[in-house]
């Protein structure tokens, strides 16, 4: 209620008329932000599957005179040097989501792409990562603008396919840090359902790692009214399930925040036939490293223990996926955080508990070994009941104060970690 109240009675940037950042765009830069951002939401694509994306980027940034280079297939990289100075690393990443848009709005996406078993299947940016390439493209417009003002090196990384956890790794795989300077500092945002205009941070831990776990249960077929002659693997998959439940309930220290999920569970084609073998898919989060190890160890343990209750064969285990926790280096995050306060003021920006999604923005920074600094911008109408959020077909940021607060962001903590030659800065800001 009080973040309502806020709302009604103070003015968008309450700061901005005493404390004049230098993050401010203009009119003409909103606009082009606008624009950039509605061409944006109405073709996305999917993850690594980015081209068309990554060719809008490259416009933007030939426009701009920024140096550039492609960095996996569909990975765009951006570079400005200006003079001696720090080397600072800014991240976007561009993937869309297999989902049919419900927004209504009339930049909607109509798109379809091709999923990676052939099928066409309708495209939208539910997650938003539109936004973060149209507010990267703002906050490098505004830098150049004011290039006199700081020295140093920006590098703008446009990551494809987050979506998968893939595209990290891909760009590192692709030489990222010996094709672009290695930066000192590696930052990045994304939107989500907290009210637009506002900015929320987690010190240390900010998201927790995943981990993807196929399991093949083999059991022993048999007909369905005899299965004394078979083992059967729903019913084995069933207890390996129910116990898997127990991981996070009975094996993790109740301090630190843990998740066992089963979202697929498959089996059997009839009735009355106990079939050779089921399938289920897990997903594990965690906050720490350590911890992760752990609860990866009980699954494998429980899986292999109920199949050997059971007189089973051994179950195959693939671990297909794994993405490692995103943690906010405590210093870095502390000065990121307070130079985007200092631009947006103290009641838009706040600290958060680290959530349990995951992000493969993490990689980037340890694959530098340097410190990283992810924050969340908001991205649902100020005061709306119930906003949908991120993977959700009606999630539609409104334009403002959504983007002008990324760009924003962007802009203050880049220019935090570079070598400022005359803040504080002041004019050009007409938000
Ligand atoms: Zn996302």
């Amino acid at each position: 209620m009080a973040k309502e109240r806020s709302h009604i009675i103070l003015p968008m940037f309450p700061q901005a008329a005493t404390a004049p950042s230098g993050t401010g765009l203009t009119a003409a830069e909103r606009e082009q932000l606008h624009r950039f951002y509605r061409t944006l939401h109405a073709h996305p694509e999917l993850s690594m599957q980015e081209y068309r994306t990554a060719e809008r980027i490259e416009a933007e940034l030939d426009a701009m005179g920024v140096e550039r280079f492609r960095c996996t297939q569909s990975g765009v990289v951006g570079i400005v040097r200006n003079g001696a100075g720090p080397v600072v690393a800014l991240r976007a990443d561009t993937d869309g989501l297999p989902m049919l848009e419900r927004t209504g709005l009339d930049y909607a996406s109509t798109v379809h792409g091709t999923a990676a078993d052939g099928t066409q299947v309708p495209v939208m940016h539910g997650c938003g990562h539109d936004t973060h390439i149209a507010c990267l493209i703002a906050a490098l417009r505004v830098l150049l603008r004011r290039r006199e003002d700081w020295s140093g090196t920006l590098v703008a990384v446009f990551q494809p396919g987050e979506e998968l956890g893939q595209g990290a790794r891909a760009m590192v795989a692709d030489g990222l840090w010996e094709r672009a300077p290695r930066p000192d500092v590696v930052l990045g945002q994304h939107v989500s359902n907290q009210p637009a205009g506002t900015v929320t941070m987690a010190i240390g831990p900010a998201m927790a790692g995943t981990d993807s776990l196929r399991v093949t249960v083999h059991g022993k077929q048999a007909h369905g009214s005899r299965p004394h002659m078979g083992i059967d693997p729903i019913v084995l998959g069933s207890a390996m399930i129910t116990r898997l439940q127990t991981i996070v309930s009975r094996e993790v220290d109740a301090h630190e925040p843990a998740v066992v999920t089963v979202g697929v569970f498959r089996g059997g084609l009839k009735e009355n036939i106990i079939p050779e073998q089921a399938e289920f898919v897990v997903n594990v989060r965690a906050l720490t490293e350590p911890l992760r190890d752990q609860v990866l160890a009980a699954v494998r343990r429980v899986v292999r223990g109920e199949a050997e209750v059971a007189g089973a064969p051994e179950p195959e285990i693939e671990h297909y996926s794994q993405v490692p926790p995103t943690i906010n280096d405590v210093q870095a995050a502390e000065q990121t955080y307070n130079a985007i306060e200092q631009t947006l003021g103290t009641e838009q920006v706040s600290l958060e508990r680290p959530r349990m999604g995951s992000e493969d923005f993490g990689l980037l920074g340890k694959a530098a070994g340097v410190p990283s600094v992810l924050w969340f911008f908001g991205g649902a109408e100020p005061g709306a009941a119930d906003p949908p959020g991120n993977h959700s077909p009606y999630f539609a940021p409104p334009l403002e104060p959504t983007l002008s607060t990324g760009a924003r962001a962007m802009t203050a903590a880049a220019l935090h970690w570079l070598k400022t030659l005359s803040l504080p800065l002041s004019g050009g800001s007409t938000d």
